[in-house]
């Protein structure tokens, strides 16, 4: 399975930023990268980003994503995104249920699944999110919550084309701290047996990520733990440098 480094932009980047994104996709046709890339940039920028990538023949210097979407195709929702918008904009990928639309919009678990199904309905490739918060995990029910978020927030019909899993302990993310490599090992084992439990055998191709504090100098090692497929990367992912150094973390298959 090609391991899949996945930038998250979150609410940062105008038309300048598109930069990064030029020097990226420069780098990237010099020197392949040895996973699949994707950024998910501010809605803002997907089709100027799209139209960047065409530039040159190198469309596939990597892919581009939605931070979220809305469950219906359209209507009277001020403010909202479509799957079929982002998809119409050049993405191909959504990610669903980050834990700042949880803890922030207030979504739920059917919240998320219903923005997974509407992915899927507009023909892309959901990345669902799921994780502890420290409270969580210092009580020792990290593995209950993310089994409990997995059940409710990935749809029966999930498959390693529709879906990619991100396990992202809440703790972690933006703070410069990392689960153990033997902890995040531990989950994405049990995150991948539940997959398994609930969709059947075909789940072992649902690529796991793992998000949180990834940056350059960790990378490496979070990569080749077992069962990590890849990295969601949020503030290394900011600056083409950077990134390109996690994303050269990856070893080639
Ligand atoms: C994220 O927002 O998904 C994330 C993992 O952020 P960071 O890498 O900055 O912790």
């Amino acid at each position: 399975m090609r391991a899949l480094v996945a930038g998250n932009w979150k609410m940062n980047g105008l038309a300048a930023s598109l930069a990064e994104l030029g020097a990226l996709k420069q780098a990237l046709a010099k020197t392949p990268a040895a996973c699949d890339v994707l950024v998910c940039p501010p809605a803002t920028l997907i089709a100027q980003a799209a139209l960047l990538l065409e530039e040159g023949h190198v469309k596939d210097a990597f892919a581009l994503g939605g931070q979220d979407c809305h469950a219906q195709p359209s209507g009277a929702f001020t403010g909202d995104l479509s799957a079929e918008m982002l998809k119409d904009a050049g993405a191909s990928y959504v990610i669903v249920g980050h834990s700042e639309r949880r803890q922030y919009h207030g979504e739920s678990d059917g919240d998320v699944a219903a923005k997974a199904r509407a992915a899927w309905r507009a023909g892309l490739r959901a990345i669902i999110c799921l994780g502890e918060t420290d409270a969580q995990r210092d009580d020792g029910a990290h593995h209950h919550i993310c089994s409990s978020q997995l059940e409710g927030s990935v749809p029966e019909g999930a498959t390693p084309e529709n879906t990619v899993i991100a396990y992202e302990p809440v703790w972690a993310i933006g703070t410069g701290k990392t689960p153990t490599g033997e902890d995040i090992a531990a989950m994405h084992a049990h995150i991948r047996g539940c997959l398994v439990r609930r969709l059947g055998e075909g789940a072992r191709g649902i690529a796991i990520l793992y998000g949180g504090s990834v940056k350059p100098d960790n990378a490496r090692e979070i990569l080749n733990l077992p069962e990590v497929g890849g990295a969601l990367v949020g503030g290394a992912s900011l600056k083409s440098a950077d990134f390109l150094n996690v994303i050269g973390a990856v070893n080639p298959s």
